[in-house]
């Protein structure tokens, strides 16, 4: 069913719980995603890349994604993830997104919170307003869609991060860009962790006490399940999974191919396998966040 990314978030962290969001390049996936969820009487946010969103074919997909989030027995909110570009936001979300991650995190300071304005003015010019914003303060390393692992020393267990958050600007940072969600650089990177990764819990804690708006974590695939269960107790509202889905994904056709293959080209059979694979990640991690 419809929801509001922000309700939805807000409403899992009064319960002591996180909504995972799951990076969706396809429809096979986000059906095994909602399929979890459904199963686990559970919200959940599907995001879509912003190399997919930029794409007519990924127009088309943001579409799909709001029939399979208004159809669903739970909450689905369908959010446009780390865009910049105010053209790709304005198409995604007049192709059903109903959130957008306005990432100016890459941006000076001043920068950053223009852009965020920027995103909420050509919303509400749009007419959607309803649109729900999160913005980024701080830098994550690594690429989003491509997995390398990171060569950045300085995400190295018990070294300074460079880009982490600061907690003295939340406030203003919020308050300025009206954002309704904000994801915050911890330590925390996308694709693979160079080592273990070195969360900055005691950052976190900092920033969590300077504003009231649900805070999310990106690059999650990698940490510890048992660091990643207390994030809600952090205000982490929302957390971000890409690479251990598509991990899970690839591995699992690596492996089943040939025999479907042989088994007289059975794609249905191994896009089956597909929808466990993707499903089987989602459910323990709805289970995982879940208080
Ligand atoms: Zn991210």
């Amino acid at each position: 069913m419809r929801t509001k990314l922000d309700h939805l978030v807000n409403a899992a962290l009064v319960s002591g719980s996180a909504v995972p969001a799951f990076t969706c390049y396809d429809f096979t996936t986000a059906l095994a995603v909602v399929g979890a969820a459904e199963e686990a009487r559970l919200g959940v946010i599907l995001l879509v890349a912003p190399k997919t969103a930029c794409t007519p074919n990924g127009l088309r997909l943001i579409a799909a994604l709001r029939g399979l989030a208004d159809d669903a027995s739970v909450p689905v909110s369908v959010q446009l993830d780390h865009a910049s570009d105010l053209q790709v936001i304005v198409a995604s979300v007049a192709a059903g997104a109903d959130a957008v991650l306005a990432d100016g995190s890459s941006l000076s300071y001043a920068d950053n919170i223009a852009l965020v304005r920027q995103v909420r003015a050509a919303l509400d010019a749009q007419g959607a307003s309803d649109v729900v914003i999160e913005a980024e303060l701080g830098g994550l390393a690594g690429d989003e869609d491509k997995a390398f692992g990171t060569d950045d020393s300085t995400h190295d267990a018990g070294m300074p991060v460079a880009g982490l958050t600061n907690p003295a600007q939340v406030a203003d940072f919020v308050e300025r860009t009206g954002a309704q969600l904000l994801a915050v650089a911890v330590g925390n990177v996308h694709g693979k962790y160079k080592g273990e990764p070195n969360i900055r819990w005691d950052v976190l804690q900092e920033i969590s006490a300077r504003t009231e708006v649900p805070l999310v974590l990106h690059g999650a695939s990698g940490i510890p399940a048992e660091e990643l269960a207390k994030a809600p107790s952090l205000r982490v509202g929302k957390v971000n999974f890409n690479t251990e889905l598509r991990t899970g994904i690839l591995s699992t056709l690596q492996t089943e191919t040939a025999a479907h293959r042989a088994d007289g080209e059975n794609l249905q059979g191994l896009l089956a396998r597909w929808n466990h694979s993707a499903g089987a990640f989602a459910g323990t991690t709805l289970e995982l966040l879940s208080a």
